[in-house]
């Protein structure tokens, strides 16, 4: 299974630092940035599984952000949590109100950090912790990593399998070509991105026989997205 990827936005560096080394302890994969501006620059090139935002940053502030996030359809129902300082209640009554799920004041316990975390991912995405994924007649078993179609076993390697998985957990859910690089080989990765299509070939071919339906979309300048409506 892919690791969760989580944004910190936070300027305070030894927070930074000491949650980025928890939560990549914790078997997530973590992006800091320390500035509002560039964690709206990122949030538009990718899209992590979950946001910690600081509320008060140099630049657009945690608030602004979070409003910005809620009105663009991709982050709409991006997870969340709020960082925010002892004492101001008011900045948690209108972080909540401006669409953040949930917020931790500061100082906080890393135990408690990490399970208002894994929390939030369950019930944001509880199809990313279960080990069957299902979509009619198609099922991906993440403990044996087997897949089937109906009765039929099919046979992906390992790049296909992945690819696979990242979109039936998001049925729905566009990836573009430079997202699936990131899922699939890594953030550091130079693999050309026209590589993603030759894979998405050979999955494609790998699960659909004859004319059965495909349930992958093609969606053009954007990328690749499950088929939600896939019920064969
Ligand atoms: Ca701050």
């Amino acid at each position: 299974m892919s690791k969760p990827r989580i944004l910190v936005v936070e300027d305070e560096e030894a927070l930074s630092v000491l949650l980025r080394y928890n939560l990549e302890a914790a078997g997530y994969q973590v992006t800091c940035t320390d500035h509002g501006d560039e964690a709206d620059l990122l949030l538009r090139e990718s899209v992590p599984d979950l946001v910690l935002l600081d509320w008060m940053l140099p630049g657009l502030s945690g608030i602004e952000l979070c409003r910005r996030l809620r009105q663009r359809p991709e982050t709409q129902r991006l997870p969340i949590i709020l960082l925010t300082a002892r004492g101001a209640e008011d900045e948690r009554v209108r972080g909540l109100a401006t669409g953040a799920d949930d917020y931790i004041v500061k100082p906080f316990s890393v135990p408690e950090l990490l399970a208002r975390v894994s929390a939030l991912l369950r019930r944001a995405a509880p199809e990313r912790v279960a080990s069957l994924l299902q979509a009619g007649t198609l099922v991906l078993d993440r403990t044996s990593h087997r897949i089937k179609r109906g009765p039929r076993s099919l046979h992906l390697g390992p790049t296909e399998y992945k690819i696979l998985e990242c979109l039936m957990e998001r049925p729905g859910r566009v990836f573009s070509r430079a997202q699936l690089l990131d899922v699939v080989w890594g953030d550091d990765s130079e693999i050309d991105e026209r590589t993603v299509d030759v894979h998405v070939g050979r999955l494609r071919k790998a699960i659909n026989e004859g004319k059965e339906r495909d349930p992958i979309r093609t969606v053009r300048g954007a990328g690749y997205a499950f088929d939600e409506t896939f019920t064969d």
